[in-house]
């Protein structure tokens, strides 16, 4: 057993424990898609085993059943959301659609309720009907009320993507009873808050983003009680959307920095929010860390340890004005995903919500011309210059339009 530590050291030690004279600062990456079986009747009750979403010690007999180096990275984020264990999946929507998948397994029924907004991705696999569930999407207040007999899951992001919009995880809890929650954590990584410690079942993570935190490898993944993780495994085996090791071992990585990196982006967000907040050309800073934000302040402090690194906008003149402001930068990058070193901005309705109907991206409150803004570790000072010469920018291609209008082109 590993002696009781604090958050920032089980992030460096939590995850591989090199045992020994010799032994390997970090975990190997094991790229074996076979492996030298057991012979005689230990071969079928460890096969048994694993297909039952066991996590055993033997040979683990072929990739699709488990990996050591994925395993590595699993047990270091289960450590650091206090839960059971961790399944990890190719993408965050591998995760999410064997959740869904669990869920019906666990539930026998297929009536999802859904909390909006959510990753448009995520909307898009629920409203697709590919999985064959009936979804009724609820406002955080509705959410009791929505709940019938065949419920099985209760699905909700906080903070939100792309509008910061805040749920409070220990109500939301309550009204769904005895219905399981899955909380998508990705914007506030294990750093800033563990929903499971408000009482989420589960809490899923787009590891691409935060965990990972360079821009380099694909993965998701899903922590919760033994019982789910089993499930979860299961669900894995059966439809192979496996972690691949070499993505296991930089996740596994991106683990030991987690903390290091979103304090730090967490400070200069809030002075980029601050500043952005008082420029005249915004409309609009969506930022749970900003006093403005009035409902989100008790909601921080109940569940979170801090407002994050990620902030939505609208700056004055609409879509042209946001197209213009992302032409004038110099040193953030128009691109999507988020939670890596580099700043990145888009606009949510263009490219990750894009998938979803207009009339629900509407009814989840994301506007043609949001802005979502990632901060990453460049110095603040060269992030908020860069950021006001977009505005800059902005402004101008306001003044052109405003200019045409009036000149009747
Ligand atoms: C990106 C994202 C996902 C999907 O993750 P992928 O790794 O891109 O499949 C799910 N939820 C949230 C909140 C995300 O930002």
């Amino acid at each position: 057993m590993r002696a009781r530590t604090r958050f920032a050291t089980a992030a460096v030690h939590g995850a591989w424990d090199p045992k020994g004279l010799g032994a390997g600062m970090v975990p190997p990456i094991d790229l074996s898609t076979t492996y030298r079986l057991p012979i005689g009747p230990d071969g079928p009750a460890l096969m048994d085993g694993w297909v039952a979403g066991e996590e055993l010690d033997g040979s683990p007999i072929y990739a699709r059943l488990h990996n050591p180096t994925v395993a590595a990275f699993e047990r270091g984020l289960a450590r650091l959301e206090g839960a059971d264990g961790a399944v990890a999946f190719a993408s965050g929507m591998a995760a999410m659609t064997a959740v869904l998948l669990a869920a019906r397994v666990a539930g026998q029924g297929n009536h999802v309720v859904a909390v909006r907004p959510l990753y448009g991705g995520t909307d898009h696999l629920l409203s697709s009907g590919l999985l064959g569930l009936r979804i009724t999407w609820a406002t955080p207040e509705a959410v009791a009320e929505a709940i019938e007999a065949d419920t099985v899951l209760v699905i909700a992001e906080t903070p939100g993507n792309p509008t910061l919009d805040l749920v409070d995880i220990e109500a939301l809890v309550r009204d769904a009873g005895d219905v399981p929650v899955l909380i998508d954590s990705t914007f506030a990584t294990p750093v800033l808050q563990n929903p499971i410690a408000h009482g989420a079942t589960l809490v899923l993570h787009s590891a691409t983003k935060f965990i990972g935190g360079h821009s380099d490898a694909l993965g998701g993944v899903v922590a919760g009680p033994d019982a789910w993780v089993r499930r979860l495994r299961q669900v894995r085996i059966a439809t192979g959307a496996v972690l691949h090791p070499q993505a296991g071992y930089l996740l596994h990585r991106g683990l030991a920095t987690l903390p290091t990196r979103v304090l730090t982006q967490q400070r200069s967000a809030m002075t980029l929010a601050e500043r952005l907040r008082a420029h005249p050309d915004v409309l609009e800073v969506r930022y749970p860390g900003l006093a403005a934000n009035a409902g989100h302040a008790g909601i921080v402090a109940r569940q979170m340890r801090g407002p994050g690194t990620m902030i939505a906008f609208r700056v004055r003149g609409g879509s042209a004005a946001a197209q213009g402001l992302l032409g004038g930068l110099r040193v953030i990058t128009p691109a999507v995903s988020l939670g890596s070193v580099e700043t990145l901005i888009q606009v949510p309705a263009d490219f990750t919500h894009r998938a979803m109907d207009a009339d629900d991206r509407a009814a989840a409150g994301i506007p043609d011309d949001l802005l979502r803004l990632s901060v990453g570790l460049e110095d603040v000072e060269d992030l908020w210059a860069d950021l006001a010469a977009g505005l800059e920018a902005a402004r101008e291609v306001g003044v052109d339009r405003a200019e045409r209008v009036l000149a009747g082109v």
